[in-house]
């Protein structure tokens, strides 16, 4: 067998598959190559979701005939001045993107450099070369794709629709449009224009907010916390939406790193465990995210679609990101995102029927749900406010009336609640159906799930307790014994210590029974035995893997079940005036453990248009 050097055509090809995937990575890599051009304004045109036609026109530097006969030639490039691959500062450098896209389809460019008064055009069909004729065009270039892939059958075989490619196209384009607010960006997709967006005036992070906001939508610019953080000369900006505004996937999370969109491993990895604490394991939350670093501090020579990054530091990149968003979210205290009461007032409109966690129909494409909430359980989750109104107005007989709050009873005047201003959550005003307490802001009314809140407020003191001294324990007069069973009791004891840490102190009493001596001072009274029981099924659960520490949130959650404040149990005044407090005063108690929000504020405005009075 005679070892031959492949004709050029097949190793474009080659590299083609590597960095031409579908329509859309071609997109990427010419607008990449209009932006190191210095382009203002990128125009993109496809037909048939870029199969038959991809056509990019920019008002970049422009190309001489020579430059233009060099650009399609395999490793051609004029962006590695210093040959140096540790110290890139454009998108592009390879020098693959023009000869594996010509490889594979037939492709056109039309060039006019600056100052000089005609274009040429240049065509290269399923790789062979024409020659550069004199054409028509104003400065700078467009580059005209046609029938991609049509050398290559195997891979046309897998584009999918026509729709799925469109919108990997304008995927492409907004990442890239996010990174560089101040050029103008278009898409035409033969029928409408799928995508306009004009330059941004200004400085960069005014630029990038108003550009971020034209993407990400108005939900997005109300319920995101500004992120800006430093560390080993490595920079991160951008905005981190609140937990309680979250998806069901990551396609809202937007990654840069030196200006350049990444969908790196690393980077999404830390992402998920600043939010960790904040979100289902199957919610996540919306973000843009720049990472800023000298380029000597990051490898992007990782694979040829460039999207992969490697840091020279990752321990040090991870720990900025994870402190940065944490930062940034206890900086939220108790907000929660105002996706909520908009979501609250779409179900009061709408039928009872309704699922009320889903309200997919919202501009934006909001689509903003949260998984059913236990503590709603056995209550029906489809209930609007008009219909607790009617409960209201005609109480079943042999049911209590809704227990309102002392402060406006007789015995205790008004005066005493605390004053509307000042206080964001207002003065609890009553609590209803022994789960929900209802308080008056100086413009609004704000409705708690007591239960939630009560949880996430337990599980921030007992963070916090943790790290400061350990977690203050209350004695039992008498040791409570639960009776367990052989294994759940072993589990326990083993867990002793770690139990101990986190304020539950217990013993191994006789076979398949504990001894309970103190209980964690912060849950109050509870229910011993409940608690114990469903910690032992907690820990059969989670195995042995884990320190009782990394699973804090569900072992908190479990303890707060069984703390004094739950769904079910009324509550004077003082402490529903107190519990209001002390959301104001918790980091992160916006949202109960699952990123579900512990209240939901309605203005008087929005309540008035309800009631067709605006
Ligand atoms: P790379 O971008 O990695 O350098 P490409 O194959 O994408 O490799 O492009 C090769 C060269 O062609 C670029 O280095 C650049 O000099 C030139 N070029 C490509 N597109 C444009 C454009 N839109 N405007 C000006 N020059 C371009
Ligand atoms: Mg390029």
């Amino acid at each position: 067998m005679a070892i031959r050097r492949l004709p050029e055509t097949v190793v474009n090809r080659i590299a083609a598959g590597e960095v031409v995937e579908r329509p859309a990575s071609a997109v990427k890599e010419l607008v990449e190559n209009s932006l190191d051009a210095g382009a203002a304004r990128v125009d993109v045109a496809i037909r048939e979701g870029g199969r038959s036609l991809i056509s990019i026109t920019d008002d970049g530097c422009g190309m001489t005939p020579d430059e233009l006969e060099i650009a399609i030639e395999r490793h051609a490039t004029s962006k590695l001045p210093e040959e140096d691959l540790f110290n890139i500062a454009t998108l592009g450098f390879r020098g693959e993107a023009l000869p594996s896209i010509a490889s594979v389809s037939r492709m056109t460019l039309t060039s006019r450099p600056a100052g000089q008064d005609s274009a040429w055009s240049l065509s290269i069909e399923g790789g062979t070369v024409g020659k550069p004729a004199p054409a028509s065009g104003g400065t700078g270039t467009r580059i005209e794709v046609r029938d991609l892939f049509y050398a290559t059958p195997a891979r046309l075989k897998f584009l999918r629709s026509e729709r799925a490619e469109t919108s990997a196209v304008i995927d492409v384009l907004n990442r890239l449009a996010m990174a560089h607010p101040s050029v103008s960006f278009s898409l035409h997709d033969g029928n409408r224009e799928r995508l306009r967006l004009r330059g941004e005036q200004g400085d960069l992070l005014d630029a990038r907010l108003a550009r971020l906001g034209a993407i990400m939508g108005r939900d997005f610019m109300e319920n995101a916390l500004p992120v800006s953080a430093e560390r080993d000369g490595a920079q991160l900006s951008g905005f981190a939406g609140l937990p309680t505004l979250n998806r069901g996937t990551a396609a809202m999370q937007f990654l840069f790193v030196n200006g350049r969109p990444v969908k790196d491993k690393q980077l999404i990895g830390a992402v998920r465990a600043a939010y960790a604490d904040f979100l289902a394991r199957d919610r996540h939350p919306l973000l843009a995210l720049f990472l800023d670093l000298p380029p000597k501090s990051v490898d992007v020579n990782v694979h040829p679609a460039k999207a992969e990054v490697r840091f020279r530091d990752p321990g040090s990149i991870r720990g900025l990101v994870v402190g940065a968003l944490k930062h940034a979210l206890a900086e939220a205290g108790h907000r929660a995102s105002t996706t909520v009461s908009m979501a609250a007032l779409g179900a009061a409109r709408t039928e009872p029927s309704a699922a009320q966690y889903s309200f997919a129909g919202r501009p934006h494409g909001g689509g903003v749900s949260y998984p059913p909430a236990s503590a709603y359980s056995g209550r029906a989750p489809g209930r609007g406010l008009a219909e607790a109104g009617y409960a209201f107005q005609a109480p079943v007989a042999g049911v209590a009336a809704p227990d309102f709050a002392p402060a406006a009873r007789a015995d205790r005047p008004e005066e005493q609640a605390p004053p509307l201003t000042g206080n964001p959550l207002g003065a609890a005003r009553a609590q209803l159906h022994e789960t929900y307490v209802v308080a008056q802001t100086s413009d609004g009314i704000v409705i708690v799930d007591q239960h939630a809140a009560h949880e996430r407020l337990v599980y921030e003191r007992m963070k916090q307790a943790l790290s400061a001294s350990g977690v203050a324990r209350q004695g039992l007069l008498i040791p409570e014994i639960v009776e367990l069973g052989d294994e759940d009791a072993a589990r326990l004891t083993a867990r002793a210590a770690e139990l101990a840490e986190l304020g539950l102190v217990l013993e191994a009493f006789g076979p398949g029974a504990v001894a309970v001596r103190e209980t964690p001072a912060l849950l109050g009274e509870i229910d011993v035995q409940g608690l114990v029981r469903d910690l032992a099924d907690e820990l059969a659960d989670l195995g042995d893997a884990f320190t009782l520490k990394e699973k804090l949130e569900e072992v908190c959650g479990t303890m707060a079940c069984h703390g004094s404040v739950r769904s079910g149990r009324r509550l004077t005044a003082d402490e529903m005036n107190a519990l209001l407090r002390q959301m104001e005063a918790t980091p992160h108690s916006g949202q109960c453990n699952h990123g579900r929000p512990t209240y939901v504020e309605l203005k008087l405005a929005d309540i008035e248009r309800l009631f067709g009075r605006r």
